[in-house]
């Protein structure tokens, strides 16, 4: 659907918000109200640290991917820009599909500007003279606000030749996806805007070496990116003393939306924002791709919701009451990845058809032999899946049995 979703609650201690400052607030159309409201600081901060400035900045603010994977952005920047082989691309991944996760989808829709900003900024940083912008083709608003953002930047010189008289010389073309999960993995991305077909590349090498058109490529995720504009405005130190993060929070709970709070919150601080309803059983946090927890006062942090054996991911938290029928959520999550996966390998190919099959035969009756197919096909397809998708087909379903009890 494309129903409008923002929810956004300032917390404590925190200058109001940081991410969506500006959505709700200011007209996503309007280029003009987006500087007035501080758009184009960052840019300007930007051409005055230079390229290797801007990176060190990054770096020194410890940002993550938010994609789901964590992965230093200033390591990432830094090695393209020192990649030998021209020419560099950026490739914004607004491919947002994890089950679950619409956080992308509300700054896309209500701070376009800021997306298109912060993919300047970058390509600044990494010498990269032509960005892509691949969004979810089920994202109909976020796409036309884009658009328009894009070519407006263009037509007041903030996009093309000379940005701002500073000889930068940049654009962004926007490429729609299909429908497919499969083209959010980074690589996929790439052979999708190549013409071939959906189907992830065997890594390493990194993107950074060789990405698109096979040549060193940065791969951001939108909240990445527009994390990059208060770390320019207000130093890597400030930012990293209040870090933000967004939450798509769903399920049992009383106020569903996106969340903005600082790492570190805890899992039950920011249902007491949210409310639930029924009496909470689990959560699931990562999305489809993710697990279920029990413990709600797990840190919100990458660290914390590792070491309590989940992950952060793209920031789903799916709240469980107890009257979710476990069997068939765990029949659902199956077949997503069953209908979701490429094919390219037979350990995700034909162990997602095999999980699926073993859940049905398990939701009519339980028995020991189904459970053992289960835990090894979801070993191997963790252990000898080419890409995420298959590597992670079996979280969800694995931490259900060993911590839900799920047919015991
Ligand atoms: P990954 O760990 O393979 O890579 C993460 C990023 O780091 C990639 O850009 C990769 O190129 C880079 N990288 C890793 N090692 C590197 C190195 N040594 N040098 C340079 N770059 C390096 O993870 P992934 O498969 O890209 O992503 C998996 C994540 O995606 C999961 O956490 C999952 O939650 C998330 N996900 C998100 C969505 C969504 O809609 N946001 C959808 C599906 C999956
Ligand atoms: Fe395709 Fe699944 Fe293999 Fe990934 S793990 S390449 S989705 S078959």
């Amino acid at each position: 659907g494309d129903a409008p979703v923002a929810a956004a609650v300032p917390q404590a201690g925190q200058d109001g918000l940081t991410l969506l400052r500006r959505v709700g607030t200011t007209d996503p159309a309007s280029l003009d109200d987006y500087r007035a409201a501080g758009g184009y600081t960052a840019l300007r901060r930007a051409f005055e640290l230079g390229p290797a400035g801007v990176i060190r900045e990054v770096l020194e603010s410890g940002l993550v991917g938010r994609g789901g994977a964590a992965f230093p952005t200033g390591r990432k920047w830094d090695a393209t820009a020192r990649q030998p082989d021209h020419p560099h691309y950026l490739v914004c991944n607004a491919d947002e599909s994890e089950p679950g996760t619409f956080k992308d989808r509300v700054i896309m829709e209500g701070d376009p500007y800021a997306l298109v900003e912060a993919m300047t900024i970058a390509a600044y940083a990494t010498g990269c003279a032509k960005g892509y912008l691949y969004i979810r083709g089920e994202y109909p608003r976020a796409t036309a606000r884009l658009q328009h953002a894009i070519a407006t930047a263009r037509a007041r010189g903030l996009l093309g030749d000379d940005i701002l008289g500073k000889g930068l010389s940049f654009d962004i073309e926007l490429r729609r996806g299909a429908g497919a999960y499969i083209c959010g993995e980074e690589t996929a991305i790439f052979n999708s805007i190549e013409g071939q077909r959906g189907e992830p590349r065997s890594k390493p090498p990194f993107p950074v070496e060789k990405g698109l058109f096979g040549k060193p490529t940065v791969v951001n995720n939108v909240e990445t990116l527009v994390n990059v504009l208060p770390i320019l405005e207000r130093g890597a130190r400030a930012y990293a003393a209040a870090e933000p993060k967004l939450f798509c929070v769903s399920g049992a709970v009383e106020r569903p939306g996106v969340y903005e709070l600082t790492f570190g919150t805890t899992l039950r601080e920011l249902l007491d924002l949210t409310g639930t309803t029924g009496t909470t059983r689990a959560v699931l946090l990562g999305g489809a791709a993710g697990a279920f927890v029990t413990d709600l006062d797990i840190p919100l942090t990458f660290e914390g919701t590792r070491n309590a054996g989940a992950t952060l991911g793209s920031g789903v938290v799916l709240v469980i009451d107890d009257t979710v029928d476990m069997k068939r959520l765990l029949l659902r999550i199956a077949e997503f990845f069953r209908d979701e996966s490429c094919g390219q390998c037979v350990p995700c190919r034909v162990g997602t058809v095999r999980q699926e099959e073993a859940l049905h035969r398990l939701s009519r009756r339980v028995s020991d032999d189904d459970l053992v197919l289960l835990r090894e096909v979801g070993q191997t397809m963790r252990d000898a899946s080419i890409c995420g998708l298959g590597q992670t087909a079996w979280n969800a379903v694995e931490s259900a049995i060993d911590r839900l009890g799920v047919f015991k």
